[in-house]
């Protein structure tokens, strides 16, 4: 008995008692099998979000995107303390937040022309780039306004805009309402974006900003279900899951996955997660010769592949 205990343990440390099927693999719904995912949006380059959001959000581990208008971010900060400046959204932006468009000068963009139309948009863009060095690739409408034609215009080139928010901020947020949103997010598996402008000032500012840094608290007692990302990784990863195809292939106990996208890489790039059922069992996984990192859970294992990449061995 003893003997073959031992041979059973030496067994599953070399890995090679897992006998894993085809369909014990698939790419989870979410970053690291999480059972949804929230993004924390901030609109309107309030400086609260760079004195106090931001850091409360770092505290916590997580990232938030925050939406700019270049249009209303001060050239001489003495002058207008309610903003954030360009050099403070590039210390949030280099903090790993996402820094991103919604428009120059925040007009309802359903009533502008074309070419104003175009403006708004191209000229946040250039501001963006030159400032913080990495591109806009999302997008939030002011007042949360938008039609077919609006909407396609700031598509280009981008990969999602925020269309549904839920509102976090305020008396229009009471506790019961925030995390009944959460438990529908997870009781649906869904992808839902907060949607927060000031703290202690602004129009919709929390009564006290404990409410707030609460709110985060009682997400973080959910991490292990629910994954908080800025609005483009959440983005990209669901784009690449939905569009990936996976070509698996079972040679002995080694299987072979090879996943293929027709997303633009310089656009798209993101980490995924494949799920493998291995029955609680261990298993070794690379890419292009490269082993990859898995976390094990509920039976499952969670590997981290790049959809750009080649062949992922599992065995
Ligand atoms: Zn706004």
């Amino acid at each position: 008995m003893k003997k073959l205990l031992m041979i059973t343990t030496m067994a599953a440390a070399i890995g090679c008692t897992v006998d894993l099927t085809t369909e014990d693999i698939k790419v989870a719904d979410y970053k690291d099998g999480k059972e949804c995912a929230v993004s924390l949006t901030f609109d309107d380059s309030m400086k609260e979000h760079y004195t106090i959001v931001a850091p409360e959000l770092e505290k916590r581990g997580f990232r938030g995107t925050f939406w700019m208008c270049g249009g209303w971010m001060p050239a001489e900060p003495q002058y207008d303390t309610t903003h954030f400046t360009w050099a403070e959204a590039k210390e949030m932006s280099d903090k790993g937040h996402e820094m991103s468009n919604h428009s120059w000068s925040h007009p309802n963009m359903t009533t502008l022309s074309e070419d104003e139309l175009k403006e708004q948009i191209r000229k946040n863009d250039e501001a963006i780039l030159a400032n913080l060095g990495k591109p806009s690739t999302t997008f939030c409408f002011p007042y949360n306004a938008y039609n077919d034609a609006v909407l396609a215009e700031v598509m280009k080139g981008r990969i999602g805009a925020r269309l549904k928010e839920f509102w976090l901020g305020g008396q229009h947020s009471p506790k019961e309402y925030l995390q009944k949103q959460i438990e529908d997010a997870l009781a649906a598996g869904s992808w839902i974006a907060g949607m927060t402008h000031g703290i202690n000032y602004g129009y919709d500012c929390y009564e006290d900003a404990s409410e707030f840094t609460d709110f985060l608290d009682y997400l973080k007692s959910l991490e292990d279900r629910i994954w908080v990302g800025t609005f483009r990784d959440v983005a990209a990863y669901t784009a690449v899951a939905k569009g990936i195809s996976l070509d698996i292939s079972k040679d002995g106990k080694e299987i072979t996955v090879v996943p293929a996208t027709n997303l633009d890489r310089t656009l798209y790039e993101t980490p995924l997660t494949l799920e493998v059922n291995t029955d609680g069992k261990k298993i070794k996984a690379q890419q292009d010769g490269k082993a990859l990192e898995a976390s094990y859970r509920n039976g499952k294992a969670y590997i981290t592949f790049c959809p750009f990449g080649g062949a992922v061995t599992l065995k």
